[in-house]
């Protein structure tokens, strides 16, 4: 760091100014950076500087007269140097900065942190081709006071099916139009952007405008060009990056299929596009509208709570249109073994014969079908070779995962993904005291090898990462499964935003081993994926299990959200998950002795939350150890400053997520 004894004398001749800015780095530890620069440059805009010799995109939050400041800048942490290139002027409104920093602060991160999780690289590139009004310039200049104040906007939910939800939608839209606002309609992939696009765009074509990966880069210019000066309201379908356009007429933002993956950012620093949306909309003093066929259990609650409010519809039950059949797996296991194979019975099949039978018929008539299995890879079940049964947790029911230990004589032990309960391995089955107990995977591959055996004739189509690896690969498959009567897609969760109408019949045949994923909120996922595979069929849906009697399972072939809400309040309750408290979870990852001595660390650095510090196995190849420390919080106490403070302040080796979905 050099400080202002180091800058030569004849400085403040050419350094007037100071300026204070947001750098686009993930791994900076800095809230802000400062420069002089010979330029007053206004709030909001881009310019280019160097740390370390890499040249960074950088965004002005400030300028300040460098004569003004000159005490100050004695002791401040400054790094001054002249800045490398003024790029553009400013493009990005007051509201977007201020919902980033409230976002940066939930999050636990700085802004600069999340700035290239929430512009595109496009848009950085084109920023002069963008400029904001007037009334938004004299934003801008106005400063970054009062970004905390809470503001009180419109929030709303819409929960019923896709189809009904979007003609909601398009009557929202005309009246919006008609009151000459826009619409920024949000949605958390590539794939559901042109899907909803071409739901919507029937009579407004020219004022719609979908950013989507498969858009190339000259007609995205022509759109953002576009998008930017027309004066007639227009509706912007886009993933949440994009909510950095420029308008400032926008009246809605619709946060879509918000129970779907993709809003959380996989990669550091861990935030979730839905908060910032909404915080959007809150600086904006716009209406937000959050709608999905079935909600989030937070988002719920906050509606019952009477936190948010109802926007048209919020449905409990869903009819019971569709014939729906729960096969038990186990059953299948006893006759099996009654009827040695080749292989002496202890070879499992993937398929009951009431699933063949389906596809069989499918054939038959020429109609269609979509088959839903879990990825290959993921955890498999452990399962009982005589009767069937599934080894389950004392504790909270979930299927145990075997893990190989030196800790035990067995050298085995089960552990329990979702609540972290473990046992000795070498124990019989609870059902009927068999020894035979062993893992069982049916992924995706398994099922495919075992359809094409049976139903050597069929019209298979697959979708999942083994086998399609382009979008465009998997629009492809899907139009020749529509095109081809008596076919067969077999598929993961992968396949679900490709398929874009109804198919004559549905199935799940795999997915009891999704039970052991470590994610709280993993049966709320399960629930929605019965929900979406059954909405699928217009004549039959079957799943089947070795837990038919899971209310989960339950309570989604029947079409019971309020059941399904109500139950999963109580568990969470009981364990004082989300929505009942914020949960902060600190990891680090390195050798044994990295994580011993750092628990210690953790420990005391947190002394004042009660953390809980642990240690757990490696995740990734490489890495022997990692240390956690979970926080909890009640709701109303995060952000706080002190916590934020200890936060930002751990070493970049420390991972730091709120909100986790798991504290394992
Ligand atoms: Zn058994
Ligand atoms: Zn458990």
């Amino acid at each position: 760091m050099s400080n202002i004894e180091n800058m030569p004398n004849l400085c403040h001749n050419l350094y007037m100014f100071i300026v204070e800015c947001l750098p686009f780095s993930k791994v900076l530890n800095k809230d802000s950076l400062s420069y002089f620069s010979a330029q007053n440059l206004e709030p909001g805009s881009l310019i280019k500087i160097k740390v370390k010799n890499r040249s960074l995109n950088a965004i002005v939050i400030g300028s300040q007269e460098a004569a003004d400041i000159k005490a100050e800048i004695k002791s401040a942490d400054f790094q001054l140097k002249k800045i490398y290139s003024l790029v553009s002027k400013p493009f990005l409104q007051k509201e977007f900065l201020d919902a980033v920093k409230t976002t940066a602060e939930y999050f636990a991160t700085t802004e600069g942190n999340i700035l290239s999780h929430l512009i595109p690289s496009f848009i950085l590139e084109n920023s002069h081709a963008l400029s904001l009004t007037q009334e938004d310039k004299t934003n801008q200049a106005a400063g970054r006071d009062n970004v905390g104040e809470k503001t009180k906007n419109d929030v709303a939910v819409l929960q019923v099916p896709d189809e009904e939800r979007f003609i909601h939608y398009r009557s929202l839209i005309r009246e919006e139009f008609a009151k000459k606002k826009s619409v920024f309609l949000c949605l958390p992939q590539n794939e559901d952007v042109r899907q909803a696009k071409e739901k919507l765009e029937r009579g407004i074509e020219s004022f719609v405008y979908a950013f989507h990966k498969d858009v190339n880069s000259k007609e995205l210019k022509k759109i953002l060009q576009e998008v930017c000066s027309t004066t007639h309201p227009v509706l912007v379908v886009a993933t949440a990056r994009w909510l950095s356009l420029p308008r400032s007429d926008f009246g809605t933002i619709i946060i879509d299929k918000e129970n779907e993956n993709g809003w959380k950012t996989i990669s550091r620093p861990f935030i979730d596009l839905r908060f910032f949306a909404e915080s959007l909309a809150n600086k904006k003093h716009i209406r937000t509208i959050i709608g999905d066929s079935f909600l989030r259990t937070e988002t719920l609650n906050r509606y019952k709570q009477g936190e948010i409010a109802e926007f048209e519809s919020v449905k409990w039950r869903l009819p019971k249109d569709v014939a729906t059949e729960i096969i038990d797996l186990r059953k299948f296991t006893k006759k099996e073994k009654a009827r040695p194979t080749a292989l002496g019975g202890q070879e499992f099949k993937t398929l009951s014969p009431e699933i063949l039978e389906l596809m069989n018929e499918t054939i038959l008539k020429g109609s269609n079908m979509f088959v839903f299995a879990a990825r290959k890879g993921l955890s498999s079940v452990i399962v009982c070779r005589d009767c069937g049964e599934q080894v389950k947790c004392f504790n909270c029911s979930s299927p145990m995962v075997l893990y190989k230990t030196n800790r035990t004589a067995g050298g085995a032990i089960f552990k329990c993904h979702q609540c972290g309960e473990t046992r000795d391995a070498a124990e019989v089955c609870q059902n009927c005291r068999s020894w035979k107990l062993a893992a069982f995977g049916s992924g995706i591959d398994r099922v495919a090898d075992e359809i094409r055996k049976s139903i050597p004739n069929s019209n298979l189509f697959e979708i999942h990462r083994d086998i399609t690896s382009t979008s465009l690969g998997a629009l492809k498959t899907v139009k020749s499964f529509y095109e081809n009567r008596g076919s067969i897609l077999l598929g993961t969760e992968m396949a679900f935003s490709y398929l874009y109408k109804k198919v004559g019949s549905s199935a799940i045949v795999s997915f009891d081993s999704l039970f052991s994923i470590p994610d709280f909120r993993i049966r709320e996922k399960i629930f929605r994926l019965i929900l979406q595979t059954r909405n699928l069929a217009k004549e039959k849906f079957l799943i089947q299990t070795r837990n038919p009697e899971d209310s989960t399972i339950e309570f989604a072939v029947n079409g019971n959200l309020i059941e399904f809400y109500r139950r999963e309040m109580e568990d969470r309750q009981a364990l004082g998950y989300p929505p009942f408290g914020v949960f902060i979870k600190i990891t680090g990852r390195g050798t044994r002795l990295f994580a011993t001595k750092e628990t210690e660390n953790l420990k005391n650095i947190f002394k004042d939350y009660n953390p809980v510090v642990f240690n757990s196995v490696h995740e990734k190849k490489g890495e022997q150890s990692a240390v956690n420390a979970v926080i909890k919080l009640p709701k109303e106490k995060w952000p706080n400053f002190p916590l934020l403070s200890i936060l930002k302040s751990l070493p970049s080796h420390f991972e730091i997520k709120v909100d986790p979905d798991n504290l394992l």
